[in-house]
């Protein structure tokens, strides 16, 4: 994409009223735009951003058997009526609405109850188990604070996928493999290193539930982190009998801020009684569904990546998540071989399908490089009168280190094709 017909523009400042530091530098960089408290948009670079992190999450679903489906926004009072939550005084974050004829009608908070409710038409057999469905859906919450950025907004995409088991030793087998999935989806999101297994409160189907906590002082949780194990617990279980269990001592435990970026969730049988989703088992008998549900959102990981990798200059993006491979930044004027040999290079990568964001604008230096910190591409090239003069050598920078290396054109491609 050439930068200057990229819509968006940078700016040196973020609105007045935004306190998180992921949506100001997300602002400022032309990333996403604030719709009002909350709730933002995704400009073109924050959906490139958006829709990398969903490729990842859909791979490593897909790869634990996930079959992705697209489920409402607009749901239904008489089937949220059943587990009790459509009620103000269970739920207070709903926002509802009503059709022409009356009818009263929310939009999504989250999926258990519709997804149970549409299961009852599919599971009869135990040859139709297991089943795992999971979605990326836009979710409605009324959020109380909202000055988080779009860590935590009123609007917000979630990957939930639902697992739907015939007995509690399948659904362990599934749950630990869903435990694994999400640990190498933050890795690969680059949250690797500060993202913990989080022991926390497991409702009354199981004694744990999973959160992944990603240590940051923009979190809004506090976690007991034991380095050794690479494991935490989460405040509201941080009890001895809780220690015993995992074989930690509280003095090894270091309180810390994080923000949860997913969570994984044994359900037993709650949401199958309420709906009367059983099967048939092999020895002809009927038995409720065991199921489980796992969140991840996308949107809340975009803003922790800023949160945690940014540096005073910008963004700094992790490889796959990154909106493009390469900022390639022409510093020649209109007619000058640097001009050339830039628009040359770019044509040439985009052919061999490598993703650049193409800096032509006819600006100052200082303004080009300043702009591509802000804007955090993992690859910077440089090709200007200068470069071009040792060889037909690029200016090769690296956002993460500012390493800083010259490199030719065929060593640049071979890079990228890596
Ligand atoms: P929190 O306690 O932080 O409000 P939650 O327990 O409400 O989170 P879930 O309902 O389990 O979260 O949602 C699953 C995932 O969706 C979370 O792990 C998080 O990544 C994301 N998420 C939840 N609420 C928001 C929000 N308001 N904005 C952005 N992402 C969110
Ligand atoms: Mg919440």
């Amino acid at each position: 994409m050439r930068q200057s017909q990229l819509f968006t523009k940078t700016r040196k400042e973020a609105p007045k009223d935004e306190v998180a530091k992921n949506a100001q530098l997300l602002i400022r960089a032309g990333y996403i735009y604030k719709e009002m408290a909350g709730v933002y948009a995704y400009m073109p670079l924050g959906l490139r951003v958006m829709n990398n992190i969903i490729r990842v999450i859909r791979e490593e679903m897909d790869a634990i058997g996930g079959q992705e489906i697209f489920l409402t926004a607009l749901q239904d009072k008489k089937v949220w009526e059943k587990t009790g939550r459509w009620s103000e005084s269970v739920l207070d974050i709903w926002f509802k609405s009503e059709l022409k004829n009356g009818s009263q009608v929310g939009l999504g908070i989250t999926h258990e109850e519709p997804v149970t409710n549409l299961m009852r038409d599919y599971i009869h057999s135990y040859r139709d188990l297991p089943r795992y469905a999971y979605q990326f859906q836009t979710k409605f919450r009324n959020e109380e604070r909202a000055k988080s950025g779009i860590m935590r907004s009123r609007e917000f995409i979630m990957k939930d996928l639902y697992s739907f088991s015939k007995d509690q030793k399948e659904h362990d087998v599934f749950y630990e493999k869903a435990k694994q999935a999400y640990v190498k989806i933050f890795q690969r999101l680059g949250l690797g290193e500060r993202t913990y297994v989080t022991f926390a409160s497991g409702g009354s189907f199981s004694k744990y539930s999973h959160e992944f906590q990603t240590v940051t002082d923009a979190g809004e949780d506090l976690v007991y982190v034991h380095e050794g194990k690479k494991i935490a617990v989460n405040k509201e279980v941080l009890t001895d009998e809780v220690l015993k269990d995992l074989g930690v001592k509280r003095e090894d435990l270091v309180e810390k801020k994080a923000v949860e970026v997913g969570n994984i969730f044994s359900l037993g049988t709650k949401f199958s009684d309420a709906y009367e989703l059983c099967f048939v088992s092999e020895d002809g008998t009927k038995k409720p569904v065991i199921m489980g549900s796992y969140g991840i959102g996308p949107g809340r990981v975009m803003g922790t990546i800023v949160e945690t990798l940014s540096d005073a200059n910008g963004i700094v993006w992790p490889e796959e998540v990154a909106p493009f491979r390469l900022h390639l930044v022409s510093l020649g004027k209109p007619g000058s071989d640097a001009e050339k040999a830039a628009v040359d290079l770019y044509s040439e990568l985009s052919k061999l399908g490598v993703e650049v964001l193409f800096d032509d604008r006819d600006l100052r230096p200082g303004e080009k490089f300043a702009d591509s910190d802000l804007i955090g591409i993992p690859l910077r090239a440089v090709i200007s009168d200068k470069t071009l003069a040792m060889g037909g050598a690029l200016e090769l920078k690296e956002r993460k280190t500012g390493a800083v290396s010259m490199v030719t054109k065929e060593e640049l491609k071979n890079r990228l094709m890596r």
